[in-house]
């Protein structure tokens, strides 16, 4: 794995509890006697306040109580799964209510556990840390299924998605966005000479390139030995000196078990420029901003390979 690759935020954090219960005595119950686990503890006193809170603080386990002034416990749930941020957060029911069809509702409803009200708070502890070990797996691995198992770069799904999420960040906060394509030069030739394993090994130190820029810059294996890297807040020229450094630094590699070879790779630099040159028609598209950056790859092959080619016109966003 290469660690450099993986996202900051992705990095296991202290687990963060959410209890919404309009009880302020039980959420000074909760945070003295919890105050000694591993967790980081919230409190909210209404369901709405508990809904924007789940939403801003991703916490891994709601403790959510059933009666709550205003909207009850059921729909609370009901809204933390419908909201696509917070719907896989796992959620307890703490509740007074001894009917076995409130139980089974909850759980229905998408719960992970229900416990009785009055508890005991060795069993109510053991059973939050039971559901932040399940949540931490569920997120590992979610995050495994966006990464890519050689390079541990993310992965061509990854890419699409987080390219259209930048796109529109950009052009909603009006600020510059650009992307780098990159393709290994003759490398079909590199594994036909040395191997698979070595054209694998290449592939994995080209990775390690992309990845030694700013934290906010996000590498990404597009496919094979195509890469993208998407630079936020970065604007054309800029990205072209970005390009250069990977390039530089791919060409100067010295292999240890080849001294002789040197090694290249072409780059295609696009921009979603974030004021709109007159004359074009506005568009921003992420599939426009990879098709310019794929022109200019291609132009790069075209002239010569080991080289930066940057598409001549700057989308409108
Ligand atoms: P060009 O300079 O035009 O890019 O030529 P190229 O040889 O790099 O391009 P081509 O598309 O012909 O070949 C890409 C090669 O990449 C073919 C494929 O076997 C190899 N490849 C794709 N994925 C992997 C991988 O995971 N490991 C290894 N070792 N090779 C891979
Ligand atoms: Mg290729
Ligand atoms: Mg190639």
């Amino acid at each position: 794995m290469n660690p450099a690759a993986i996202n900051p935020e992705a990095r296991l954090r202290v687990p963060r509890i959410l209890a919404v219960d309009d009880s302020e005595l039980m959420h000074r119950l909760l945070r003295t006697r919890l105050q000694l686990e591993q967790v980081e503890i919230h409190c909210a006193i209404t369901g709405e306040d508990g809904l924007r809170m789940a939403d801003q603080l991703q916490p891994e386990v709601i403790l959510l109580d059933i009666d709550l002034d205003g909207m009850d416990g059921f729909e609370v749930l009901q809204r933390l799964k419908e909201n696509p941020r917070t719907r896989d957060i796992a959620v307890i029911f703490i509740s007074a209510s001894c009917e076995t069809m409130d139980r089974v509702r909850c759980l229905d409803l998408g719960a992970v556990d229900f416990i009785p009200k009055p508890f005991e708070m060795a069993e109510l502890k053991a059973r939050v840390r039971s559901a932040i070990r399940v949540q931490q797996l569920l997120r590992m691995l979610a995050q495994r299924a966006q990464l890519d198992g050689l390079t541990a770069l993310w992965n061509r799904a990854y890419f699409d998605q987080r390219l259209a999420a930048e796109c529109s960040e950009a052009r909603r906060h009006v600020k510059p966005l650009s992307l780098v394509l990159c393709d290994i030069d003759h490398f079909k030739g590199v594994n036909d000479r040395f191997g698979h394993p070595f054209g694998d090994e290449v592939l994995a130190l080209f990775a390690t390139i992309l990845s030694g820029g700013r934290a906010s810059d996000i590498p990404c294996r597009y496919g094979g030995e195509e890469f993208g890297v998407i630079l936020p807040a970065t604007a054309m020229p800029e990205a072209i000196e970005v390009a250069e450094r990977f390039r530089r630094a791919f060409e100067e590699h010295q292999w240890r078990r080849h001294p002789d070879l040197v090694l290249t790779a072409s780059f295609g630099v696009a921009e979603l420029a974030a004021l709109p040159p007159s004359g074009l028609p506005p568009s921003g598209l992420p599939a426009d901003l990879l098709a310019n950056a794929d022109a200019a790859l291609y132009a790069a092959k075209r002239g010569g390979r080991n080289r930066v080619s940057s598409s001549a016109l700057p989308m409108a966003a």
